[in-house]
């Protein structure tokens, strides 16, 4: 992993005013991204998690604060600024995943290019070769509705990557998936993180996602209460190989080993979709 910083967020704020009376979602939000990293964000409901996907993504401004991506200050930038550097570096992943419907698989992958102005011809193959990446080469000409609720979230991911983006942004990405199908998914993530080196930020209430990943941002009250990064032996796939014993690693001593089910309170554990551990 290179230590180059990707995106640097600086004392980020974010107020409403709600039926006449100021609500503080981020309070005072600093944060840094390197590139290559995968970092989840966990949290229980209302800590500002989604807010702060949104203004990294620049999708909503902060009240106060910077967000510099690759050295540049994009809270000041122009309408049309914003346009080409959200088609052009950031991709973005929802729970709910807003293909088009009336379009095929390889359409919706295609949009963002489409939207550019690219030549469709390359744009095709492009999508075609995204498809396949995520193990949908069958499903091309396939419509949504004619996809399962996991085949869709592929397609969003294929149709989040045709640009290329340097942060991919993903709120709740499985939310609404099956473990079996939310697995894949996660797998999904890993594995594009590893072969593309793309950076991934992923809000998630996934046990079993964040504990995949290198590092954990705990949020809470709109502050970030916990940032907990983990040896990369200890990151990706650490519990999907067997010879790698966790009590080796726990003897070792380096990095933090802090396990991420423990940061999420309780109330929120009823939410994970899939726990880190099983009893039995
Ligand atoms: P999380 O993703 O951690 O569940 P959110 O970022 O979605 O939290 O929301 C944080 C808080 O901000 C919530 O209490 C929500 O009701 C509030 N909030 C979000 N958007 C607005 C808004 N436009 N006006 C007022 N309050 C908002």
């Amino acid at each position: 992993m290179t230590s180059k910083t990707l995106v640097a967020v600086k004392d980020v704020w974010k107020k409403f005013i709600h039926e006449g009376n100021e609500v503080v979602i981020l309070r005072g939000i600093d944060l840094v991204i390197e590139e290559g990293e995968m970092l989840a964000v966990v949290g229980p409901s209302g800590a500002g998690k989604s807010t702060l996907l949104h203004i990294l993504g620049t999708l909503d401004l902060p009240t106060k604060g910077t967000i510099a991506f690759e050295g540049k200050d994009v809270t000041r930038y122009s309408a049309s600024q914003l346009a080409s550097f959200r088609n052009q570096r950031l991709g973005f992943v929802f729970q709910f995943h807003h293909l088009l419907p009336e379009f095929t698989a390889v359409e919706n992958v295609m949009m963002p290019g489409l939207i550019r102005g690219q030549s469709q011809r390359a744009l095709e193959k492009r999508a075609k070769e995204l498809l396949d990446e995520v193990g949908l080469s069958h499903r091309i000409r396939h419509r949504p509705g004619e996809l399962s609720g996991g085949e869709q979230q592929r397609v969003a991911l294929a149709r989040a990557l045709i640009m290329e983006p340097k942060l991919i942004l993903a709120d709740e990405p499985t939310g609404n998936l099956d473990s079996k199908t939310s697995e894949a998914i996660h797998k999904l993530f890993i594995d594009l993180n590893q072969r593309r080196g793309t950076t991934f930020l992923i809000v998630t209430h996934s046990r079993d996602l964040a504990d995949r990943m290198a590092r954990t941002v705990t949020m809470r009250d709109g502050r970030i209460e916990n940032d907990v990064r983990r040896e990369p032996s200890d990151g990706p796939f650490r519990r999907a190989d067997p010879s790698a014993p966790e009590a080796a690693r726990e003897e070792e001593g380096e990095g933090v080993h802090e396990r991420v089910q423990e940061d999420v309170p309780d109330s929120d554990q009823a939410e994970a979709k899939e726990p880190a551990e099983r009893v039995g």
